[in-house]
């Protein structure tokens, strides 16, 4: 059993949004076991002073597709499940190395690559992952063009979809990747960047299709996220039960009402547009796709403020696919130009927690919750930027593994 001693700590309370100066904070079997106001000692245990420095919990980024490449979505269902595997680690570590200790897969990871996580075989954040992304045939899930008709759909063809039209088809689907243990289940609700053959307005799926995978989740004590950028498309989602709104950016008044009154929560994923509008096609990204990038870059951030003004829980996402994944903490930025640091902080752990259904788990610095833990050289409550550098991350700790201390 490793135990470490944190002396010192100035604890960022994400309800409060204080700091909690002078405090001790003893890590024990991978759990957050006491909090003391500098009176802790223990005999056999690391001891680390990080006087000075800000103690927070590990981030959480609620859309992610591990292992997914940008040069061709369709190159991917060629792939060896192995290759794919492999090609995943170095994403996972940059991630757990950039202070995100627990990550939402929204298509394409599996129980293979979170049991390797699981078992410490790799260092990576925790996976909370989704396995195939359920589409309708022609939906976002469906990566043919219009002149193919094959579709490979062997469970174990790497790929960020699969294809289910009818109800009984999707709720076969859900329950299958409920089976093979999905946190949550993804759908598709209406056009994306990322396909060929649909463009963004397209609503997918029928209202008795998503009630049927909402009826699946939650009948196993999960819920439903889905891909949706109108507010047609949200609204469509949302009056069906879904309770994650992936991407959103067309998000107006009335659907912002409508998410409040059924506690639906927002994910946008804003840095995904911005980056890969400007090295999408030099990494690959095929022109037709990158194209479709525009329509929803021009509408840019005013989903946070429509969001914020009528209450709707926002969680920090960033979708980034390929090698633009070393953007992935620009996206607090970009929601500290609109929304209160504490606001974009909260959304990265304590809210996230709550999305997860993990609240007793993750997300704050508190005795019995795992011992996700940073050690921040600055403070975020003062300045974002500080998350954005992951040189300012002296200490990063999963389950009470140190995978970085330069204290
Ligand atoms: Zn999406
Ligand atoms: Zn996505």
């Amino acid at each position: 059993m490793s135990r470490t001693l944190l002396k010192n700590a100035s604890i960022l309370d994400v309800d409060a949004g204080t700091l909690l100066e002078e405090r001790d904070v003893l890590i024990s079997d991978g759990k957050i076991a006491e909090i003391g106001e500098k009176t802790l000692t223990a005999t056999g245990v690391q001891v680390i002073d990080v006087k000075g420095k800000v103690l927070m919990p590990g981030l959480c980024d609620a859309h992610v597709h591990v292992i997914v490449p940008i040069n061709s979505f369709l190159q991917l269902t060629k792939w060896s499940p192995f290759y794919t595997a492999l090609r995943a680690m170095p994403v996972l570590e940059g991630m757990l190395m950039r202070g995100f200790t627990t990550v939402r897969d929204a298509g394409g990871a599996d129980f293979g690559l979170a049991r390797a996580v699981e078992e410490k075989l790799i260092p990576s954040p925790r996976i909370l992952y989704s396995g195939k992304a359920i589409s309708q045939t022609g939906g976002h899930g469906d990566m043919r063009g219009a002149g193919e008709s094959a579709f490979d759909s062997h469970y174990y063809v790497p790929s960020l979809g699969r294809i289910a039209d009818g109800v009984d088809a999707v709720r076969l689907a859900a329950r299958d990747e409920i089976r093979r243990g999905a946190s949550q289940v993804k759908l598709m609700v209406g056009g994306g960047i990322a396909s060929y053959t649909d463009p963004i307005h397209f609503v997918q799926f029928s209202g008795e299709e998503i009630r049927a995978a909402v009826e699946e989740a939650e009948n196993a004590g999960k819920y439903v996220m889905a891909h949706a950028y109108t507010a047609r498309c949200i609204q469509h989602a949302v009056r069906n039960g879904v309770r994650s709104i992936e991407h959103g950016n067309f998000l107006d008044d009335e659907t912002a009402i409508l998410m409040k009154e059924r506690d639906a929560i927002l994910v946008p994923t804003l840095v995904a547009y911005t980056t890969m509008w400007e090295e999408g096609l030099q990494i690959g990204m095929p022109p037709e796709l990158h194209a479709k990038i525009k329509y929803v870059l021009d509408i840019g951030s005013t989903q946070l403020e429509v969001a914020q003004r009528h209450g709707v829980k926002m969680v920090y996402g960033t979708d980034l696919i390929g090698p633009i994944h070393r953007h992935q903490s620009m996206e607090f930025k970009i929601r500290g130009e609109v929304l209160p640091a504490i606001e974009v902080i909260r959304s990265a752990t304590s809210y996230a927690a709550e999305l997860f259904q993990m609240e007793d788990q993750i997300g704050k610095v508190k005795a019995g919750l795992r011992a996700d833990l940073l050690v921040v050289d600055g403070n975020p409550l003062d300045d974002l930027n500080t998350l954005q550098d992951p040189s300012k991350l002296s200490l990063i700790m999963k389950d009470g593994d140190i995978y970085r201390n330069t204290l």
